[in-house]
């Protein structure tokens, strides 16, 4: 049965009501209940306060209007505290081990006095109502340390929506002090070279016995991957492993690399048994190091940059043409007159513009 509501007009506290006080900590329960100003976001996420992070991130994801101009006033505020993370991506097909081997490596990090952050992009949850990565039942030790911070995939549509709320929420944890964040993504569309684009290293988890196809390996996630992880590499896995690694650094071989700086090793590791974890961890630092060094890791983040903002623009337009009301109008009428071969695409795309530009 309910708890009935105490009366506030007679009990006028939880001891005069007779219950327990909730268990929130003051600074949640105050948090929670007023519309905070840019500088209560400002300080709260510099003073990594849990419950403003989790709103100033939320501002960050929201749709509407006023919401996105608060979030960009805040991001603006926030924008000298960040870039101090390593920001390291790590893709893998769905029951490869990802969770198990992040709430592994995660929890090495924190063990060793690293703060890290957890953030995913999952471009399935808006697009199919059902979500990949989005279950919070996922890294439960990790979502409970004080050193770590675990935020699901943003539930939108597009994974260009997915890919800027994910970018500016790594901002965010930037600013609240986490030197390591974790963008985790399975291999849907465009999302792995999305995720590339916005970290420093790009950690691709393989099986060892798995067929290529399944894994949906292709030339595309060879290229992009700094390492290769064979995870699940168990000591009564080691036959298929060592041939699995053989193939991948055949496969490696081949590719250019992104920088004749750094050759992707491939690496065996057990997330499970936390085996070979920290040696995959040292030769994340060990790129990074060289990278800080040569200069290489701020002129990729300068062109990451770059490349975003001119992905937002194309989005936003595309976006603008297709849901405008001239466009709408004549949109199905053009299509079927392409589909039915009366009119070349070039000039339905024509046509289209033409109806846009208009206003
Ligand atoms: P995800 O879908 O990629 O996030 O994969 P999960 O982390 O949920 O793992 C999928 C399944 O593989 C679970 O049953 C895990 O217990 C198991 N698993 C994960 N990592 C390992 C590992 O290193 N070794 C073995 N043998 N099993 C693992």
């Amino acid at each position: 049965m309910k708890p009935r509501k105490p009366e506030p007009s007679v009990q006028t506290s939880f001891e005069e009501a007779g219950v327990d006080a909730p268990a929130v900590p003051p600074s949640a329960a105050n948090v929670k209940r007023r519309k905070l100003s840019l500088d209560d976001y400002v300080n709260g996420v510099r003073a990594c306060d849990r419950a403003v992070l989790g709103r100033a991130i939320t501002l960050v994801e929201s749709n509407a209007r006023q919401d996105q101009e608060l979030a960009q006033q805040m991001l603006i505020a926030l924008l000298p505290f960040t870039g101090n993370s390593h920001r390291v991506g790590i893709t893998g097909v769905p029951g490869v081990g990802k969770s198990t081997f992040i709430e592994a490596l995660g929890t090495n990090l924190t063990t060793a006095g690293r703060r890290v952050a957890v953030l995913a992009v999952d471009p399935t949850s808006g697009v199919t109502g059902g979500s990949i990565l989005g279950d919070k039942t996922r890294m439960t030790k990790l979502s409970r340390d004080p050193n770590a911070f675990v935020r699901p995939s943003p539930a939108s549509g597009s994974l260009g929506g997915v890919a800027r709320k994910t970018r500016e929420t790594m901002l965010v944890c930037e600013a609240a002090g986490f030197d390591v964040v974790l963008v985790e993504t399975v291999g849907v569309g465009q999302s792995e070279t999305t995720v590339a684009e916005m970290v420093d290293f790009f950690l691709v988890l393989m099986l060892a016995n798995a067929g290529d196809e399944l894994q949906g390996i292709k030339r595309g996630i060879m290229e992009l991957a700094d390492m290769i992880a064979i995870n699940k590499a168990e000591a009564e896995n080691a036959v298929s492993t060592r041939h699995a690694k053989r193939e991948y650094m055949a496969a490696l071989r081949l590719m250019r690399g992104a920088h004749p700086a750094w050759k992707p090793p491939v690496l065996a590791v057990s997330g499970l048994h936390n085996q070979g974890l920290d040696l995959l961890w040292d030769k994340i630092a060990e790129h990074r190091e060289i990278f800080d060094k040569n200069g290489v890791l701020s002129s990729r983040r300068r062109e990451q940059m770059r490349r975003w903002m001119w992905r937002m623009v194309d989005d936003r337009l595309l976006r603008a043409v297709r849901t405008h009301p001239a466009v709408a109008a004549q949109s199905a009428q053009l299509e079927a007159a392409v589909l039915e071969g009366k009119l070349t695409a070039t000039l339905g795309a024509e046509a289209i513009l033409k109806a846009f530009e208009k206003d």
